[in-house]
């Protein structure tokens, strides 16, 4: 087994909050089990320009509660060739790097496994996007404070569309998935979730707002997902409902990259924590290729070949509460 005696940590893909307490914990665990760390800025283009920072346990001071990334993050289309590959296979040999805790989402594994496959370079990967979409893991870094951060949004929203008798359609990210629209129109009481994973149809969609209307509401909140299957966008479905249903005023907001940002929640920096501990562990025992998960509040490892391939099925109980809270 080969020794490990530095580690490289980056972030990668969309950054998320609780970027930085994964930096933070990896760095610590580091300093703790005697091992150099170094930073690696904008993920895999800052591996292939050699962007690097030596990083000690007081180098992460100051960073648990802040949202972004103080590594920064990117996407390279660079690391995606052969070419950029061993451009980055060169600066971690050169910086004397053993292995690799890479940040990011499924995109980022993906480059973490073709990277292994042809260098052989250890890698550990820990889950964080704000969408919840990775299979493995219960939570990603990031998902309960975007989820945090859209309930507080829909919160200020129900006011004024409740002043105004008005319908409002919030749009909250999750192109592929819809676990930030389901738990946060679960959470702010929305009387429609518009998900990715399922084609409620537009008539049942006018159906349960005359329904809501006939029942004394004045006001309703329909929460989509960017990536909704009702072949509609959020504003083409505000129009929609305004030309089928007398009556209505109907208002749209984007929630957009706000989701994206602000401090982490205490959920997010705890989890940070325990994964950034566990990635180091791992990779000082000679493991690779593998990603740090969240199950039964245990931190457990999954393939990270699995983690990327599996699809993370959204919650029926939810969807049945949802109904239910419509009543
Ligand atoms: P998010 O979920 O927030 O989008 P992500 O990690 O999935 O995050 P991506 O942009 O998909 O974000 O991937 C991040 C980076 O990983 C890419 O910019 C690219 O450098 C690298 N990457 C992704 N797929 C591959 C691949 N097949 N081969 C090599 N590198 C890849």
């Amino acid at each position: 087994m080969r020794k490990i005696k530095k580690i490289a940590v980056m972030t990668s893909g969309g950054d998320a909050p609780g970027m930085n307490a994964a930096i933070r914990s990896v760095v610590r665990a580091c300093a703790y089990y005697r091992t150099e760390c170094i930073g690696i800025y904008r993920g895999y283009q800052g591996m292939i320009e050699g962007d690097m920072i030596p990083l000690t346990a007081r180098s992460v001071n100051n960073i648990v509660h802040k949202g972004g990334t103080i590594l920064k993050s990117a996407r390279s289309k660079d690391f995606r060739t052969e070419e950029g590959r061993k451009k980055a296979y060169e600066n971690l040999q050169e910086n004397n790097i053993d292995a690799l805790v890479v940040i990011g989402g499924d995109g980022s594994f993906t480059g973490g496994v073709v990277f292994n496959n042809e260098y052989d370079f250890p890698i550990i990967g820990i889950p964080g996007t704000i969408d919840n979409d990775i299979f493995g893991t219960t939570h990603t870094l990031g998902y309960d404070t975007a989820l945090n951060t859209a309930v507080d949004a829909i919160d200020k929203i129900r006011d004024t569309a409740s002043s105004h008798n008005r319908l409002f359609f919030v749009e909250v990210m999750g192109r592929d998935a819809g676990f930030i629209a389901l738990n946060a129109g679960v959470g702010a009481g929305a009387e429609e979730i518009l998900i990715p994973e399922e084609d409620l149809g537009l008539d049942r969609l006018l159906e349960s707002l005359k329904k809501s209307r006939r029942a004394g509401k004045s006001s309703s909140i329909v929460v989509v997902s960017e990536g909704d299957k009702t072949g509609k966008n959020v504003f083409e479905l505000a129009d929609y409902v305004e030309e089928n249903l007398e009556d209505y005023e109907v208002r749209v907001s984007v929630l957009g990259h706000m989701q994206r940002g602000g401090t982490p929640s205490c959920f997010d920096r705890v989890l940070a924590s325990r994964m950034g501990v566990k990635a180091v562990e791992l990779l000082i025992d000679g493991k690779t290729n593998l990603m740090v998960g969240l199950n039964n509040n245990e931190i457990e490892t999954i393939d990270l070949e699995k983690a990327i391939k599996g699809q993370n099925e959204i919650n029926r109980e939810l969807l049945r509460v949802s109904d239910i809270m419509t009543t």
